[in-house]
């Protein structure tokens, strides 16, 4: 039996010296406790830990939640004093909150109201262990990509002129659901001078010959998230449309070699960068080259210049360099990969040589 994600915690907790921690980011609190709903705090010491929600959840974490006991409270009762009812039984003095998940609001009323227990700003234990994966994690992000690969293949036959992004965006959206996932994220559909923004919404514009066309789509699964990217060209490519794929393509292709254990996420981000710099396209490339994916689509970690994190076995990124020429059109090719000790395992199958459509 492999250990559990608590027991990981708790185990970091004792090493940096954590005596208790109030986790209030949602997607920590499913990533320790297994409760998938949307509205939970978790009480976590060395030795023991509490799942905390509200009568809207009784059954769910009845059913979900098997690592730690969970409790729900009703009206009149509110989550702080809830809060403060079992900080008390569970003898916490000192207690490490997620700044970066808790309003300013929030956190007046945590103070006001949990009368006696000291609140600081807790260290960083929970993110660098929710980046490396477990392998039933792995596999299912593994399955969500399978999906997005077939909802490609799925969609590939409606790309003809004519066609408007919104169908296609619909498409891939009733193909996810349709095969039982849940949608990662609205799927991205753009076209002509229109796939110049990076993240823009389909629109009822119809597709025309000479127009890239780019599509980002994921599917969530048992939980987790597929992510991917694919640019094909309406009719016949010209040398431009060649020129800036084919960049694209051969910088995505040099993230995925330097991406290893040990190697330093900025540097990965900086084989793609240069690349792309070399072929004079380096300023129409603004974002990222890539992120962590899992229960969130944008989950943590970044692959970016300013990055500080490192690559280690077992964490799972995107890879999605992209130009973007206004006026033109853009290119971005996204594929997902798992960490492994010699290098990646590519997650996505669906080919990367540029499609010229109908075919
Ligand atoms: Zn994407
Ligand atoms: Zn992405």
């Amino acid at each position: 039996m492999s250990e559990s994600n608590l027991q990981r915690l708790q185990a970091a907790m004792r090493r940096a010296s954590v005596p208790a921690i109030l986790i209030s980011d949602i997607a920590n609190a499913r990533w320790v406790s297994g409760f998938t709903g949307s509205s939970a705090v978790v009480l976590v010491t060395p030795d023991s830990a509490r799942l905390l929600t509200d009568s809207r959840y009784t059954l769910q974490v009845g059913e979900e939640v098997k690592v730690m006991p969970s409790f729900s409270f009703a009206n009149p009762t509110t989550q702080v004093e809830f809060i403060a009812t079992h900080a008390g039984e569970m003898h916490i003095g000192k207690l490490a909150f997620e700044a970066g998940s808790v309003t300013y609001d929030t956190w007046q009323k945590w103070s006001e109201k949990l009368a006696g227990v000291e609140l600081y700003p807790a260290p960083d234990v929970i993110g660098p262990l929710r980046m490396v994966k477990s392998a039933e994690e792995i596999g299912a992000i593994r399955d969500a990509c399978r999906l997005a690969d077939s909802a490609f293949q799925h969609v590939r036959r409606m790309l003809q002129p004519g066609v408007t992004e919104y169908d296609i965006a619909l498409e891939l959206e009733f193909y996810f659901r349709r095969n039982g996932a849940e949608l990662a994220f609205p799927p991205i559909v753009v076209s002509g001078d229109r796939s110049a923004r990076p993240h823009g919404h389909p629109s009822e514009k119809k597709l025309e010959c000479g127009d890239f066309v780019t599509m980002d789509f994921g599917a969530k699964l048992k939980g987790q998230c597929s992510d991917m990217t694919r640019t094909v060209v309406m009719g016949d490519a010209t040398d431009r449309h060649r020129e800036v794929y084919d960049a694209v393509l051969r910088a995505q292709l040099a993230a995925i070699a330097a991406l290893k254990p040990g190697a330093a996420a900025k540097d990965v981000d900086a084989a793609a960068r240069n690349l792309l710099g070399e072929a004079g396209l380096a300023e129409y490339f603004g974002h990222g080259l890539g992120h962590g994916l899992g229960s969130v689509v944008h989950d943590l970690g970044r692959l970016a210049p300013t990055s500080t994190d490192t690559i280690e076995v077992g964490q799972v990124w995107t890879i999605e360099p992209g130009v973007y020429i206004p006026g033109f059109g853009g290119v971005r090719i996204e594929d997902d990969v798992v960490v492994t000790p010699n290098g990646v395992e590519i997650l996505n199958h669906t080919p990367k040589e540029l499609l010229l459509l109908p075919d």
